[in-house]
């Protein structure tokens, strides 16, 4: 299954203002962690908001920060437990929030990052072994 991909603006103040809230300082290490943009991490053609993951909590581990939003709205922060499906096989856990819908992250696929990797491995076959490795 594919990866929605929908794209929105980091609300960078608001997320300011949740970091702070949470760790009471902001340092430029912090700052470099915020992302760039926000990129739908759901199955393609999902029910309701779109969803990024934002931030991870130093103080509560179990949470992390998500962005969701419409198409109408800008996108709105809350702190959300992480998703606790295990894959059935592999070590591996879901990256996505726990009351996500639809697929688990193991079961998406990237259009983006597939593409990527095409490009990359059609320059270097040797690589090919090490790029189909997806990240987490
Ligand atoms: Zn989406
Ligand atoms: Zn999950």
């Amino acid at each position: 299954m594919r990866k929605c991909t929908v794209v929105a603006e980091v609300p960078h103040r608001e997320v300011l203002f949740a970091i702070l809230a949470a760790h009471r300082r902001v340092t430029s290490a912090d700052l470099a962690r915020v992302p760039n943009g926000l990129r739908c991490e759901l199955v393609l053609a999902h029910e309701g908001e779109h969803a990024d993951h934002v931030w991870d909590w130093d103080h509560r581990p179990s949470h992390a920060l998500w962005a969701r939003w419409t198409a109408d709205e800008t996108p709105r922060l809350e702190s959300v437990p992480w998703c606790e499906a295990a894959h059935p096989s592999a070590d591996e856990a879901c990256t996505l929030y726990g009351d996500h819908g639809g697929a688990h992250a193991w079961e998406l696929s990237d259009p983006e990052y597939d593409a990527f990797v095409r490009r990359l491995c059609a320059q270097a076959p040797e690589w090919e072994v090490l790029l189909r490795a997806r990240p987490g």
